[in-house]
């Protein structure tokens, strides 16, 4: 019996998974406006991005609502004294 002599390349793709970071969040007109940076390159992205478009890194969304309800909740704080 012969053996098959090719060898399978798998294309391993290294692609770090980071939890963007909430950088700031304001009011604007009544919407809540949020920056969220990379946690590998530290540049600005958007919501709707899955991948950071500088470095790759996937980006994981999943803790976004708990982490903006904290930061929702030490806004309300913060405006009780203004
Ligand atoms: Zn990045």
């Amino acid at each position: 019996m012969d053996h098959e002599g090719g060898i399978i390349v798998r294309k391993l793709k290294l692609v770090k998974v980071g939890r963007p970071e909430l950088v700031s969040c304001m009011m604007h007109d009544g919407t809540q406006m949020r920056d969220y940076q990379c946690p590998e390159c530290q540049h600005g992205i958007i919501e709707e991005y899955k991948n950071c478009p500088y470095c790759g890194t996937e980006l994981d969304w999943k803790n976004k609502d708990e982490r903006s309800k904290e930061f929702e909740r030490v806004l309300n704080i913060l405006s009780k004294y203004e």
